[in-house]
């Protein structure tokens, strides 16, 4: 069997007003979250799940971070070189990034995985790139255009559901973005699926609701049925959580 390791690492923190995360519900509340990506090691293979953020961006991107992270504070250690580090990493040993999707939080760091193989949602990927209206266009195109300058042969463009290494399959979720898809993983624990943002909270996968931040709430409904079925365990897009179910973030 085809069995890979999973290791949580935390990026930023980052609070909202609760209808965010659980749709029409909590107006009177905020909730704290968490902001990860993942590193999956197994077969031979390095593989990200995101790229986390912090640390030195390339110069023409660096005016827009400053903006984009200050409602996302980056605490020592956090940043994706540090976190790497710690696990005895430097980002040119990542063979592949999987990429949930294409928010800020998601993909700051990208430019440093010049070796790896970044693989996006191929429909999502051109709707991030050519918005249909001003409400679909929550995207860093500072990053979105950097990636086809100086990465577009190592961008890998996936179908719904698809193969990307043996034992890990991507699953195209929608609900929060277009380009929103799921990491489902063989370990020794079951199937593992990252949901990305599409749960963000344990909640939203337990009370079967849905999040509230997204563009179609039928498909965020109909996609938290779909990963439930994929995995033997599920873990949500930000929940704080994690870091007490998992003990310094180590999944398996
Ligand atoms: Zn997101």
């Amino acid at each position: 069997m085809t069995y890979y390791r999973i290791q949580c690492l935390k990026t930023a923190s980052h609070t909202a007003p609760e209808p965010v995360f659980l749709f029409m519900k909590g107006f009177n509340r905020t909730r704290d979250v968490n902001c990860y990506f993942w590193l999956i090691q197994g077969e031979g293979k390095t593989i990200l799940v995101d790229t986390g953020m912090g640390g030195s961006y390339p110069n023409q991107l660096k005016e827009s971070a400053k903006g984009s992270e200050a409602g996302f504070p980056v605490g020592p250690g956090e940043d994706t070189l540090s976190q790497l580090e710690n696990h005895g990493l430097k980002p040119e040993q990542i063979d592949i990034v999987i990429l949930t999707h294409l928010h800020y939080d998601h993909i700051a760091n990208i430019p440093l995985f010049t070796h790896a193989e970044i693989v996006v949602n191929k429909e999502g990927w051109e709707a991030a790139r050519h918005p249909i209206h001003k409400v679909f266009d929550q995207f860093p195109h500072d990053v979105l255009d950097y990636m086809v300058e100086n990465m577009q042969s190592k961008l890998r463009l996936v179908g719904k559901e698809e193969e990307v290494a043996p034992g890990i399959r991507v699953i195209w979720t929608g609900g929060h973005t277009a380009c929103s898809q799921a990491v489902q993983i063989a370990t020794d624990i079951g199937r593992v699926v990252l949901t990305g943002d599409v749960a963000y909270l344990y909640d939203n996968l337990e009370e079967d609701h849905p999040i509230g931040y997204g563009v179609n709430v039928y498909e965020s409904v109909e996609a938290l049925r779909r990963l439930k079925a994929a995995g033997d365990v599920l873990l949500p897009g930000h929940d704080k959580e994690i870091m007490t179910r998992y003990p310094e973030g180590k999944i398996n």
